[in-house]
């Protein structure tokens, strides 16, 4: 990494041992995506080369809940899933986190029927909300950094007991939608 370069070999660094771990753990976050629907593409797209996760450090996507700590509900989960869905989160590693991608994950959407879970939240804490129908790819890279930065502070959020308790940022669209329908011009020919 040119460090060596930088530095000359005698040399003796010093730092604290939890910034060094906090770092690690930051550096190297494994998303667990559970994609039951749409937004599982924009998800798709996060990972590849055009909008690059791997930037972050967060593109070693994991299907063993047991190799990952950050869990991505990209889409709307019946309740017929929802078992899965726990389980899964029960079964990843700590310190975990999770983040509900796209509107369906964080509140039903436009699926208010008896058949789908109307925000993921009431079963599982859920640290980061990112809005759209689908997100872009950035707004959800934007939801893995804020995840990034609490690590980075060692902020894992407990309540007296020791418990963990959910962050619940809900990220803001950034994206600003120009006038639709565009302008038309048909000129002579
Ligand atoms: S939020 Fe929109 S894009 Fe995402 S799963 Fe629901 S309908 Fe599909």
């Amino acid at each position: 990494m040119g460090l060596e370069a930088a530095l000359p070999v005698d040399n003796v660094l010093t730092t604290q041992l939890q910034k060094v771990i906090n770092w690690a753990r930051r550096s190297a976050v494994w998303p667990m995506p559970f994609a039951t629907a749409c937004c599982g593409i924009e998800l798709m797209a996060t990972a590849s080369s055009r909008f690059d996760l791997a930037r972050f450090g967060a593109e070693v996507f994991r299907f063993s809940p047991r190799q990952a700590d950050l869990l991505i509900v990209a889409g709307r989960v019946s309740v017929k899933m929802l078992p899965v869905l726990q389980r899964i989160y029960v079964q990843m590693t700590e310190p975990k986190w999770v983040i509900s991608m796209g509107a369906c994950a964080s509140t039903g959407g436009v699926f208010d029927t008896y058949a789908v879970v109307q925000g993921v939240d009431q079963f599982i804490p859920v640290d980061v909300y990112v809005p759209g129908c689908p997100p872009r790819p950035e707004m959800l890279i934007e939801g893995v950094m804020a995840i990034q930065r609490i690590i980075d502070q060692d902020n894992i959020p407990k309540d007296g007991e020791g418990r963990r308790v959910p962050l619940k940022i809900a990220l803001q669209p950034t994206y600003q939608p120009r006038a639709q329908p565009l302008e038309v011009s048909i000129g002579a020919t």
